[in-house]
């Protein structure tokens, strides 16, 4: 396959927690195996987005600070932006890039970081912070299970409710806010979860789902060969083991 996919790394200096960059990284390896290019763009604060090349955005996980600082910036896009995800624009977007999708982030001191309002949710920081390894199944955009997993960590003060798909149920965790038991969303091109770690390293097949959706937005809609998965597979396994779930995954 000779086509190139074109990312954009929104704020990597500010939006980077727990290596959430190492998404980027796998996702162009997995493109390189292939055979197909990647190229990524990295938009700074003050550097100009241009959303008409762009075939996959990256937006991760940052402090308050950083996400009052980001959401400002971002404004600036939001027609595009809204435009581009209307017609499928792929967005993976990481906890504090995921509630800047939303209308806005209420701090524990009733302050708002105003968000892109692209999807109609709200999130609102709880007494306390939703900390550690988190397993869920992955469920396909209608709500049935897809028989696999998703493996990470998560540290967020918000919570965020809303109606739409979920990315997955969660097995051990937190998920969204703690209490309905759904984690992120997955929306057109959209998927946006709370899962560090970086996500994409021990869950190929989400990094393989990404892939997927930046090539049919460019308009290729060939499968993506098999790749060898197997130690990406294990780490996978030996999380969901030590999170006593009982569900593995197993290569494709
Ligand atoms: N600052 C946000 C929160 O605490 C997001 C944190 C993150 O990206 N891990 O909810």
């Amino acid at each position: 396959m000779t086509t190139c996919i074109k990312i954009a790394h929104l704020f990597p200096e500010l939006l980077n927690l727990y290596a959430d960059q190492g998404n980027l990284a796998v996702l162009a390896k997995r493109a390189m195996l292939r055979d197909i290019e990647v190229s990524i763009t990295q938009v700074k604060l003050g550097s100009q987005l241009d959303l008409a090349s762009i075939d996959l955005i990256m937006l991760g996980g940052g402090s308050d600070r950083e996400q009052a600082v980001v959401g400002k910036e971002l404004l600036r896009y939001k027609a595009d932006l809204q435009e581009a995800v209307d017609a499928g624009l792929p967005i993976l977007a990481v906890c504090g890039g995921y509630q800047l999708l939303g209308s806005y982030y209420e701090l524990a001191n009733k302050e708002r970081i105003q968000g892109l309002s692209l999807l109609d949710f709200a999130t609102i920081a709880g007494p306390n912070r939703l900390i550690g390894n988190i397993a869920i199944e992955w469920l396909q955009a209608d709500g049935s299970p897809t028989g696999k997993t998703i493996v990470g960590f998560e540290n967020h003060g918000g919570r965020t409710h809303h109606n739409y798909p979920a990315l997955g149920r969660v097995l051990q965790g937190h998920g969204n806010n703690g209490e309905d038991h759904f984690e992120g969303i997955q929306y057109k091109g959209i998927v946006a979860t709370y899962i560090h770690g970086p996500l994409l390293p021990k869950n190929p097949h989400i990094a393989d789902h990404l892939l997927q959706k930046a090539l049919r937005y460019r308009g290729f809609f060939e499968p993506l060969s098999v790749l060898d998965d197997e130690l990406a597979f294990m780490a996978h396994n030996a999380m969901l083991n030590r999170l006593g779930v009982s569900m593995m995954m197993k290569e494709k």
